[in-house]
Formats: structure tokens, C-alpha cells, sequence
């Protein structure tokens, strides 16, 4: 016997950014796996088990989650944003590899939701409306030197950068670190922009100068876009400014 199990996308926080489809897969669940903050946005429903889990722990969830559909239930694992951006969808297809055989048997569903960046994207305007690419600052599965020749890499390239898991408790100095690097390669006037907590109550959103960057203050809730060489800042008055990448670019503008 073999169940099913939904990866489902809570989007970034406010309800109206959960999908309909999204939404049938929480309803429909007999189970629930996920970390707590994200499980307590879910609405508790009758006949539905909870299984919260730290943050740190989405290899043993992902496990349990599989191992509970294998043994026939409809489960549903919930990420903040979308599941395959940096969160639960890659994790459950890591255990799906190399974990027990039944795991390969569960019908597995990801369900899409807005990832952060888009959601601070639109809240400024349009800063990745031209080529574009999102890196996790986090060096818990990966080392810092790759993260440095990534930057260099994207920032050489005229990338717009993404920068997901800027900072954590246990990883204080990164974003300056990747700061400064970029420094390398970008004009201090670069537009940089730090969403907060985008769609939920202390949602804040900022737009500052690559060199200001360097000591914004930041933490685990927050994305931050660094623009390229092309991207730009519109005044207006009486109105926040707009932020955006224009759709064409020339070649100059790489350095790499
Ligand atoms: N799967 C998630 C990302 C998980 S990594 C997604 O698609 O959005 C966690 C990082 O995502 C945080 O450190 C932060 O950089 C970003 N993030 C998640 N929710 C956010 C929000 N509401 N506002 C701003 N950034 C957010």
C-alpha cells in the first residue's frame, strides 16, 4: 500500500498568496509535516495529525513524511515560499534517492508557491526584470570559498542577485562578507534592496546603495537584491521609488 505525499508552497506569509492548489493539498491531508512557524499558519483542521520539526531538521522530516505515506496515508510537508527554492522539495527527492525502496513507491506532488524574491521583487518594482540569479548565503551545506566564486561569478556576469539565508543566529558575518565582495565588481551606488518579513504584519522594505549595504542591518527573514550594473532607482514625489533592471543590456556591461 502506498500513499501520497504533497510538498506545498505556503508562499511568503500573507493568506492571499496561498494557492488555490495549495490549498486543496493542506485540506485534503491526513498529516502534516513541517517546521512549526509554518505549520501554525496552516489552519488546524479535525482528523488531521501535526508533526512540527526544527528548522534544521528537513533530512529526518523529510524521512518521516515519506515513511508515513509509504504506509498509505495522504501527507502534506509545507515549506515558507515555494518548496523547491532552497527548502523541503529537494530534500524529500534526496531521501526518495537514497533512502529505503518503499519511499520510491509514494506518488509525490509539489505544489508551486511565490518565492520570496518575487514577492520583494514586486513590492519595489521590477529589479529582476532582466537575467537574474538567486544564491543561499548559508554555508551549513556548502563551502564559503564556492559561495565567494559564485558572487564573483554572478556579479562578473551582470547577474541581479538573488541572496536567500542572508544571516542566522550561527552565521553573523556572512552577508557582510558577500558585501564586500561584490564590491569588487559592482559601483558603490548599485541599488540594493532588503525585504523583510514581505506579507506578514512587520513587513519592511528598503532600498540602499551597495556600499551602504555593508551594515544594514539583516536577519534570518530577510532577502536582499543587489542590482547590476543596469539596474535603477526612479524618484518619484510623495511616492516610495521604483526599482527596477531594464529588459535590455550591452555587452560592456560584463566584466567577465
Ligand atoms: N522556500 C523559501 C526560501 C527558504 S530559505 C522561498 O521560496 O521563499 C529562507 C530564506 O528565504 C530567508 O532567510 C529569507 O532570505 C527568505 N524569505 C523567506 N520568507 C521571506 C519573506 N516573507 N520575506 C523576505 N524574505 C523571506
Amino acid at each position: 500500500m502506498s500513499g501520497h505525499l504533497a510538498v506545498v508552497g505556503l508562499g511568503p506569509g500573507d493568506a492571499r498568496y496561498l494557492t488555490a492548489e495549495a490549498e486543496d493539498a493542506l485540506s485534503g491531508a491526513q498529516a502534516l509535516y513541517g517546521y512549526g512557524p509554518y505549520l501554525d499558519r496552516v489552519p488546524p483542521r479535525q482528523h488531521q495529525s501535526r508533526h512540527a520539526s526544527d528548522n534544521r531538521e528537513e533530512r529526518a522530516r523529510a524521512a518521516a513524511a515519506l515513511d508515513h505515506a509509504a504506509r498509505g496515508a495522504r501527507v502534506a510537508v509545507v515549506s515558507g515560499g515555494d518548496p523547491g527554492v532552497f527548502a523541503m522539495a529537494a530534500a524529500v527527492c534526496e531521501q526518495i534517492e537514497t533512502g529505503p525502496e518503499i519511499s520510491r513507491r509514494v506518488e509525490v506532488t509539489i505544489v508551486p508557491g511565490i518565492t520570496a524574491m518575487l514577492a520583494v521583487a514586486a513590492r519595489i518594482g521590477a529589479p529582476l526584470g532582466h537575467d537574474f540569479c538567486a544564491l543561499s548565503l548559508s554555508d551549513n551545506l556548502k563551502p564559503w570559498d564556492l559561495i565567494e566564486r559564485r558572487l564573483d561569478a554572478a556579479a562578473g556576469a551582470g547577474f541581479v542577485i538573488a541572496l536567500y539565508n542572508p544571516v542566522s543566529r550561527g552565521r553573523p558575518w556572512q552577508l557582510g562578507a558577500a558585501i564586500e565582495r561584490l564590491r569588487r565588481h559592482l559601483p558603490d551606488l548599485t541599488p540594493v534592496v532588503f525585504g523583510r518579513a514581505v506579507g506578514r504584519p512587520d513587513e519592511a522594505v528598503n532600498v540602499m546603495t551597495l556600499d551602504a549595504a555593508r551594515a544594514a542591518p539583516a536577519d534570518m527573514a530577510t532577502l536582499v537584491i543587489v542590482g547590476s550594473r543596469e539596474t535603477r532607482v526612479i524618484a518619484r514625489p510623495g511616492l516610495p521609488p521604483l526599482v527596477y533592471t531594464p529588459r535590455a543590456a550591452v555587452a560592456a556591461e560584463v566584466s567577465a
